[in-house]
């Protein structure tokens, strides 16, 4: 059988504000058959929607090639449709109006576009509020309006960007259960469909295959087939080893870079996300209490803890860069440090941190070098930018720096003055 859609090799750079390219998608490759939900699972700013824009065909790739059902990709695909995350409704027109708007382009007769939008209405359980206008929805009844007019069209692929991630919890899992069981019973006017999620479960829950992609730039590095009958269980044994299995799979690349570039030694070539040291604190503290005294299941504690994939990893692996805690295998694990950490007071907390920074971070280590060593005590912020900038773009380095500052500050290591762009060992604080 024809492949719906096939993504060879694409690569996507975008031009650097200043100067250069931002590499997005390098040899990125799918396929999509009849009868498949796709999930695309990535950190946020790993370049899925990039992805997405060039499958609709809304954006050109600079490399490699994308097929629907057997052609090339040239313009905006007819036969493909999107359901964007923020609604995207006009707000002066009705329900209705919204819907139907997806048909204009098809240049059908009137009738035929009156009686497909009742229908799909119908389909996406909005029926009664076609002359509602979207101030008068509530955000999942926005959203159904959303899909309405991506089905509408009747397209053989339906994107899906993160179409549940701007509602609650509830209202997203009744949207989910109904699109799997109109799905199911092949009632969706669609052959196809790719979900762009970062959230595990949800890929688990809906889709027949998981591609997992890594960041900077993204590629697909591993693809997971979802093996369970729909309607799946989040409960049961065999979904939550599927999550176990994308969590470790997520976790583990990460790590093992990091450590890599950690056993260099001296390399100050680390990008850092800013964490902040509260959030460190806060899963240190849950870890040591019970029931894990001192080590979880990532999905786990992600759960108790409400938070998110793309909130937790970070968290996560600063945890793992200071050696306050092992990630490994999807299970993270206080060290002794970590515990300590745990059963000390603040200021105590202070000291280990510092110590953490002064050990396993040789950023850290090297800007109190230099404030050491200059009679001022003091660098402006320039002097390691620059340095960061011979490893990383520009706002890798910028983010890299904001999360050394709000450590050492937590630490008393140095501090920063943000006005005058100065590092210092004034007053830590
Ligand atoms: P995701 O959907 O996975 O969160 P995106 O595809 O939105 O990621 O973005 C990936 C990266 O590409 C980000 O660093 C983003 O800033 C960059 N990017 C996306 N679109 C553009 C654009 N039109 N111009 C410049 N940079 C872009
Ligand atoms: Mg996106």
């Amino acid at each position: 059988m024809t492949d719906l859609l096939e993504v060879r090799n694409v690569r996507r750079s975008f031009p650097r504000s200043g100067g250069g390219e931002l590499l997005v998608l390098d040899d990125v490759s799918l396929t999509l058959k009849e009868g498949e939900i796709v999930g695309m699972l990535g950190r946020s700013g790993s370049g899925k929607s990039t992805l997405l824009r060039l499958i609709a065909g809304l954006a050109r790739p600079q490399g490699g090639t994308i097929s629907y059902m057997g052609a090339p990709i040239l313009g905006p695909a007819q036969g493909v449709a999107m359901v964007f995350q923020g609604f995207a409704l006009f707000p002066w027109m009705t329900v209705l109006e919204n819907v139907e708007l997806g048909l204009e382009a098809l240049g059908l007769p009137e009738k035929d576009i009156r009686a497909r939008a009742l229908a799909a209405i119908d389909l996406i359980g909005l029926d009664g509020y076609e002359s509602a206008y979207p101030r008068e929805l509530s955000g999942g009844m926005r959203q159904r309006v959303g899909f309405a007019r991506a089905v509408v069209v009747h397209p053989n692929i339906l994107l899906m960007d993160e179409p549940f991630s701007a509602l609650d919890v509830l209202t997203a899992e009744n949207l989910r259960t109904d699109l799997i069981e109109l799905w199911g019973n092949k009632q969706l006017p669609t052959k196809g469909i790719i979900l762009v999620t970062h959230n595990i479960e949800e890929a688990v829950l809906m889709c027949d295959r998981v591609l997992l992609f890594s960041s900077d730039p993204a590629r697909v590095s591993a693809e997971i087939v979802i093996d369970l009958p729909q309607p799946r269980e989040r409960t049961s044994p065999a979904f939550e080893d599927y999550v176990d299995r994308i969590y470790v799979e997520m976790t583990a690349r990460r790590v093992e870079r990091m450590r890599q570039v950690q056993a260099q030694g001296d390399s100050i070539a680390l990008p850092l996300g800013h964490v902040p040291p509260n959030q460190i604190a806060g899963l240190i503290e849950a870890l040591s209490a019970p029931p894990y005294d001192g080590k979880a299941d990532l999905p786990d504690i992600a759960y108790e803890q409400e938070l998110e994939v793309d909130e937790l990893f970070p968290v996560a692996e600063a945890m793992q860069l200071l050696r306050l805690a092992d990630v490994e295998g999807g299970d993270i694990k206080l060290t002794h440090m970590g515990k300590r950490f745990a059963d000390a007071e603040l200021n105590e907390r202070k000291e280990i941190f510092s110590r953490a920074l002064m050990s396993h971070l040789p950023l850290a280590a090297h800007i109190r070098k230099v404030l050491d060593e200059r009679a001022s005590h003091s660098a402006p912020r320039t002097r390691f930018l620059d340095e960061l900038e011979d490893h990383m773009t520009e706002e890798t380095a910028d983010e890299t720096l904001k999360c050394v500052v709000s450590w050492a500050r937590f630490a008393e290591l140095f501090s920063y003055d943000d006005d005058a762009e100065l590092f210092s060992l004034e007053n830590p604080t």
